[in-house]
């Protein structure tokens, strides 16, 4: 299967090249939504609505066996409670699985990529993957599929935390794009998906600095255009740790929806908005969004739970 053109994306006009801004919200249904979400979906979607752009809401979802039922319900539940509206249908990544195949597929024909049958055991954890298995010529069937990379620096400038580099190979390592029970890698989706979904710009936040040279490396490969990325600081706990599921961060509670967004905005160092119904606060924080006010950094100080 190739890989469709992309549906002319909002990004684009009717002769199909003025780009313009279109953003996302990409939460992945693997524990509730927390504080820390709701910072990156008003961030991005102040960012996009500030520029006059396009905003859309995305579940990622393909890693199956982590994803919770119960929290997609909740992201739901959460854009509803919070009035925040994607500008086209919410698309769930487990429904796409044969558009990352066809990418992959196209990766294969162009021999960028390779079966791998190390097992983590052998490779153990936090490893960079060298390419044992890269002049193997494994059979694809049952094995990780890994992209090659090569002796290569990948930069690009942040809108908020400045040039970020890394070297592909003693960084980062040939990557997985799908795992040997078949679940296709968070980076390869992502890429896929941005541009079938005519992104433009990335808003989220900081721990995910070090995804994007991958990202970046994917789409040379597949010959997409590349992204403007803004990574935000990091809402911190009383531990000094990050929000986050693992952390057992709180689930965001949608009967205090404006005083949430409130906050949100607040952490984000934005001008005060007025308690109202969240749809206004949003319209309000729209209008004065000013990112030189975005605290520097990967941290927001503070304690938020
Ligand atoms: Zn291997």
């Amino acid at each position: 299967m190739l890989l469709p053109n992309p549906p002319l994306p909002p990004s684009f006009d009717n002769e199909g090249d003025r780009m313009v801004y279109t953003g996302r919200f990409a939460p992945s249904p693997t524990g509730p939504l927390h504080f820390g979400s709701l910072i990156t979906a008003v961030a991005s979607y102040c960012d996009a609505k500030a520029n006059q752009g396009t905003w859309i809401v995305r579940i990622e979802d393909t890693d199956i066996p982590r994803i919770y039922p119960d929290s997609e319900q909740h992201i739901l539940k959460c854009l509803d409670a919070f009035e925040f509206e994607s500008d086209v249908e919410i698309i769930y990544q487990k429904n796409r699985l044969d558009l990352y195949d066809a990418a992959i597929e196209q990766l294969q024909q162009k021999q960028l990529v390779y079966a791998c049958e190390c097992t983590r055991k052998i490779l153990g954890s936090n490893h960079i993957y060298t390419g044992t298995c890269r002049e193997k010529h494994l059979d694809f069937a049952n094995q990780a599929i890994r992209v090659k990379v090569s002796d290569q620096n990948i930069c690009f400038q942040d809108h908020l935390q400045g040039q970020h580099c890394s070297n592909l190979q003693t960084d980062l390592g040939n990557f997985v794009l799908k795992r040997r029970d078949g679940i296709i890698n968070y980076q390869l989706a992502v890429v896929v998906d941005d541009y079938l979904q005519g992104i433009t710009h990335v808003v989220r936040g900081a721990d995910l600095l070090d995804n994007t040279e991958r990202q970046i490396w994917l789409g040379q490969l597949l010959g997409y255009p590349q992204l403007e990325y803004m990574h935000l600081p990091l809402a911190m706990n009383a531990q000094g740790q990050k929000l986050s599921k693992q952390n057992l961060a709180h689930a965001l509670d949608i009967q205090h929806a404006p005083e949430l967004l409130s906050q949100a905005i607040s952490a984000l160092g934005q001008q005060p908005v007025d308690i109202d119904q969240p749809h206004k606060m949003l319209a309000q924080a729209v209008a004065q969004w000013d990112i030189q006010l975005i605290p520097k950094g990967t941290e927001i100080q503070g304690i938020f739970k």
